[in-house]
């Protein structure tokens, strides 16, 4: 489908508590169309809780976060949908094909689109090897799929679905070093080719390199 025109998202003086306990503090970031922004910060920290609030699966304070010039707050569901995209930590892998696991949420990809979605995210390869590809069951291979195959299968599906914005909460953990290098290649040429914003969580240095910008959350503020 065709990308949704885009101008960038921004975060003014958020703040943010489950309950009582205050996450963020006052918090404020931009992140500028075409640009890898990094989001540090140690565990527990808020950054999946910052990256949630710009999804709006929670509900930040009103004009704390605009997206596309537009309070988050105002924006229709299937819009927001369309502008972002999001990578949980840990990917949820549903009971049908391999194919049909990296093509949630653009229903309308081709095979050849899956296809190069899975080639950006390193794990065409390995798919080729099952002995039914991209038709194998998720459900058949159950444990055989390891951590990084499982965050890989996410990323296809990130990479897949098109949006300008891109959150990615820690997309890079389960992987060694190979394939790391190889996906923050393919994000980098993302971002440079087809302009999409990327949001990166990450401790590790490599995904700091190739960030234009880097935040690190502090005691719930951003340095
Ligand atoms: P990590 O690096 O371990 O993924 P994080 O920086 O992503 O950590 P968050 O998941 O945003 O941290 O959590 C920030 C704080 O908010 C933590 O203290 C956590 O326990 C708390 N928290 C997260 N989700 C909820 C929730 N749904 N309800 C209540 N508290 C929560
Ligand atoms: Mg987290």
């Amino acid at each position: 489908g065709a990308r949704p025109d885009f101008s960038g998202a921004s975060v003014r003086h958020l703040t943010f508590a489950y309950g009582e306990e205050e996450i963020l503090h006052d918090l404020s970031a931009d992140f500028a169309p075409g640009e890898i922004v990094a989001v540090t910060g140690r565990s527990g920290s808020g950054k999946s809780t910052l990256l949630k609030l710009i999804m709006r699966f929670w509900q930040a304070p009103e004009r704390t976060v605009r997206v596309s010039g537009l309070d988050i707050g105002e924006i229709e569901t299937d819009h927001l949908r369309k502008l972002e995209s999001y990578m949980v930590q840990d990917t949820d892998l549903f009971a049908t094909s391999v194919r049909e696991n990296i093509r949630i949420g653009r229903v309308d990809a081709s095979d050849a689109e899956v296809e190069e979605a899975a080639k950006k995210a390193s794990i065409h390869d390995f798919i080729m090897t099952l002995p039914r590809g991209y038709e194998s069951k998720i459900e058949e291979l159950g444990d055989n799929l390891s951590g990084g195959q499982r965050q890989r299968i996410g990323l296809a599906r990130a990479f897949l679905h098109g949006a300008p914005l891109l959150l990615l909460d820690e997309p890079t953990s389960n992987l060694d070093s190979l394939n790391e290098g190889a996906i923050l290649k393919a994000l980098e040429e993302e971002a440079k080719a087809s302009g999409r914003t990327l949001v990166l969580v990450s401790h590790r240095k490599s995904t700091l390199a190739i960030a234009d910008r880097s935040y690190s959350i502090e005691s719930g503020r951003l340095s």
